[in-house]
């Protein structure tokens, strides 16, 4: 799992369909990341024999669909991202599809788009698509816990304590008003908590983000109903993936 341990692949989430391949990448929806991506890098260089256009493909959950029972159900997670997150990879596919915008990656689509009227569509659901790979990345079975020292020293510098971080989370978390996600993000050489509504990214203001959480009704409803504050608690308390994100300081 070290490849999804690092920002940086998770943007790179497509392929390339490849007519030596026997059954084409875009089958990786359902498949091994691995098997599918022998470099391990998300973008498939294949210089020859290129059969069609470049597609987005989901990149896997990096655990099982129960395994961050009881916090989130099996449920929960399948619908998340089976329906929700699908839709969005699928959406952008046909959306991008012929369009200049075809094979770029997901981060850079996400920064041509941005604020564009005509292309809010695209925007959504690239970001969209980068947020829920993302946020899997963010959660983990074992999570919570305690926080690297890498990440714990710049936290204390920035929060004072790991725990009025903790709280600035949860508040953003619950506070955002309808659809969106909290972060905990590097904005220079500053930790900072930001929410941003629908499909927003901190991306697209220079913030380079270091965990997220969904709260979209559609993350935590099937569990929790409208108890939003619980389902952001738990996450926090039990699933927050601490390595992930001092992994991504680097
Ligand atoms: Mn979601």
């Amino acid at each position: 799992m070290k490849y999804l341990r690092n920002v940086t692949m998770c943007i790179a989430a497509f392929a390339m369909v490849i007519s030596f391949s026997g059954p084409a990448f875009a089958e990786s929806v359902n498949g091994s990341y691995e098997e599918n991506n022998p470099d391990k890098g998300g973008i498939m260089k294949s210089s020859d024999k290129i059969e069609s256009a470049t597609v987005y493909v989901l990149l896997p959950l990096p655990y099982a669909q129960n395994a961050l029972e009881p916090v989130i159900s099996e449920n929960t997670i399948s619908f998340h991202y089976g329906k929700h997150y699908k839709g969005y990879v699928d959406n952008l596919n046909k959306l991008v599809a012929g369009t200049e915008l075809a094979g770029m990656s997901l981060e850079e689509i996400i920064i041509a788009t941005s604020g564009k009227a005509d292309k809010t569509a695209i925007f959504n659901n690239a970001s969209q698509a980068w947020n829920h790979a993302f946020y899997w990345n963010s959660l983990a079975p074992e999570g919570g816990g305690e926080v690297p020292s890498t990440l714990k020293v710049k936290i204390e510098a920035s929060f004072g304590s790991v725990d009025a971080c903790k709280k600035e989370l949860a508040a953003a978390a619950t506070s955002q008003f309808g659809s969106g996600w909290a972060w905990l993000v590097l904005d220079g050489d500053k930790l900072k908590v930001v929410k941003t509504g629908n499909a927003d990214s901190p991306l697209t203001k220079g913030m380079k983000p270091l965990l997220t959480i969904d709260v979209w009704e559609h993350a935590y409803y099937l569990d929790y109903q409208n108890r939003r504050a619980d389902y952001v608690n738990a996450v926090i308390d039990k699933l927050i993936n601490w390595d992930f994100a001092a992994d991504n300081l680097g």
